[in-house]
């Protein structure tokens, strides 16, 4: 489920990415995995051609379990960037990690996708610290999750305090915002099956 603030438009990441429509605040919740996002379980996927499957793959990402999940309400379009404003490693959402000004595009970092196997591609997000080459490898670099969290203490400590649209969905489905909001800090959450990847969470 995504944010109402963000709509589909033209990108100059991929074809179609998605931007916000007015300025979205640092700590706001853009995103995350809701009831409601498709899923195909292993023995579905292998249902499904190898071009469809491919196709969902390229707009979703796989869980523990092998299945794949697809975002759902225009979040499935969001690019990925090697200087995301979005992060989602430790968390069953994605967190904005800066202001998002109206009309900029959110981006997330691919890598922070938890996956069964070693993937890569070639980036061409234009950010100045582009990785030129992305892995799912990248967010085993303790390098990578220093960053990572450095980025994120202060989106959740703002998160807090924000309003949040998406809160009463939150409240319902995510047992990370529910534990945030409680007070706990992000290596105190548990990586339940919704935690998009582990990271800092136990
Ligand atoms: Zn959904
Ligand atoms: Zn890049």
């Amino acid at each position: 489920m995504l944010d109402g603030r963000f709509e589909w438009a033209c990108s100059e990441i991929g074809t179609f990415g998605v931007r916000a429509a007015e300025l979205v605040p640092l700590g706001s919740i853009v995103w995350f995995p809701c009831p409601k996002c498709p899923r195909w379980t292993v023995s579905e996927r292998q249902d499904l051609s190898t071009g469809v499957d491919s196709r969902l793959d390229s707009w979703g990402y796989p869980l523990f379990d092998g299945s794949l999940l697809v975002p759902c309400s225009g979040a499935q379009m969001i690019n990925h960037s090697c200087d995301p404003t979005v992060l989602n490693v430790g968390l069953d959402f994605g967190i904005a990690v800066r202001d998002i000004e109206a009309g900029q595009e959110v981006t997330v970092d691919y890598s922070a996708f938890d996956t069964n196997e070693t993937r890569s591609m070639h980036c061409s997000c234009r950010a100045s610290a582009c990785r030129i080459e992305i892995s799912t490898l990248d967010a085993t670099n303790p390098a990578m999750l220093r960053k990572w969290s450095e980025q994120l203490k202060p989106a959740v400590d703002a998160m807090r305090k924000v309003d949040q649209p998406l809160g009463s969905y939150l409240s319902r489905w995510s047992q990370c915002f529910r534990d945030l909001r409680a007070g706990s800090s992000l290596s105190e959450l548990s990586c339940g099956d919704s935690v998009v990847r582990p990271g800092f969470c136990s």
